[in-house]
């Protein structure tokens, strides 16, 4: 387990063990509690899978050391990967559509990796496709896929669970988290799920996301502004897993705005629009509970605050809704 108490060895060694705080705004007889992402090493919840991926990968022998992976991502994920490919001895390259932040890329190109641009006008599925065409060019490189590897889901059964279940004694109600991969929740969840059954899942969406198509709604989508989390295309997200999800919840943009500003001035949390949106999505559930509209095993709500606000500055993030420009 990760202590602060003493020296470590390397950057990797801080990556997880994150602090669980109790959101001031939710109601007193059922308290909501958010992990604090951004005390990862990259700032965000990322780290973890980028750290349990490329490890992975390593171990089972996909990889050798010296290696490449090569992944299709815009955001958080290549930062955590590229944080822990450059300390294990691996080349990482991303594929990234020309429109997305340069905050981001700048950060994945300082800690050693290379950026692949492709055209904006070819979305998300152009840079899968370039990245699977750089990859079959070298023998030695991997696309590990966050959307479809089980290592995503792994590394929260592995680190947020027993992280969660640890610091509350177990005592968890409900767990009500962002989903874009869905491997943060789906992790965690099947963990709680294990030791407590009755554990309440909520998974949380923009409004505008699709994600309610695998649950068999046929849901008409739009965008959305709120980053990091929901889906234009629900077959994408292969890791999310209905039977384990009690409850989808759909957040507009102006209201997860609203509360990350709220969190910053009222509670001192410098956190982003996907954190916004599930602070509202838990409140909601803790004030549902408190009603005795739900039934739960325990009197408390786990969620969680996957970054920091200071990556979206340029994005008008702190302005006005209609300034607020992702
Ligand atoms: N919030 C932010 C800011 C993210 O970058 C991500 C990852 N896309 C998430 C939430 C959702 O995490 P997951 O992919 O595990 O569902």
């Amino acid at each position: 387990m990760t202590t602060h108490r003493e020296p470590l060895s390397s950057v990797l060694e801080t990556i997880g063990e994150t602090p669980l705080v109790e959101v001031a705004a939710a109601p007193d007889a059922v308290p909501v509690y958010a992990k604090l992402e951004s005390f990862n090493p990259g700032a965000s919840v990322k780290d973890r899978i980028g750290l349990y991926i490329c490890r992975g990968l390593l171990q089972r022998g996909d990889l050798e050391s010296g290696g490449t992976i090569i992944e299709p991502t815009a955001g958080n994920t290549g930062i955590g990967m590229a944080l822990a490919a450059g300390q294990l001895d691996l080349e990482a390259v991303f594929v990234v559509p020309e429109r997305f932040s340069v905050e981001k890329q700048d950060l994945m190109a300082a800690l050693g990796a290379e950026i692949v641009n492709t055209p904006t006008e070819e979305g998300m599925g152009g840079a899968i496709d370039r990245a699977h065409e750089l990859a079959a060019e070298q023998d030695d490189a991997v696309v590990p896929q966050q959307f479809a590897s089980e290592l995503n889901v792994e590394a929260h059964y592995e680190t947020t669970g027993p992280e969660i279940h640890g610091a509350l004694d177990g005592e968890v109600g409900a767990v009500v988290m962002g989903c874009g991969t869905a491997g943060t929740l789906m992790g965690t969840a099947r963990y709680l799920l294990e030791r407590r059954p009755d554990t309440r899942v909520v998974a949380v969406e923009p409004e505008g996301s699709v994600f309610r198509q695998a649950l068999g709604d046929e849901p008409d989508g739009g965008e959305y502004r709120t980053e990091g989390i929901g889906t234009h295309d629900a077959d994408r997200n292969e890791l999310f897993d209905p039977a384990l999800v009690d409850e989808l919840v759909g957040v507009p943009d102006e209201a997860a705005h609203a509360e990350v500003q709220r969190l910053a001035r009222e509670e001192g949390h410098l956190v982003a629009s996907s954190a916004g949106a599930a602070s509202v999505a838990a409140r909601d559930v803790a004030e549902a509970i408190a009603a005795g509209e739900l039934d739960v095993p325990y009197d408390s709500v786990v969620t969680m605050f996957p970054d920091s606000s200071e990556r979206y500055l340029s994005k008008d993030i702190y302005g006005s809704f209609a300034e607020w420009n992702p």
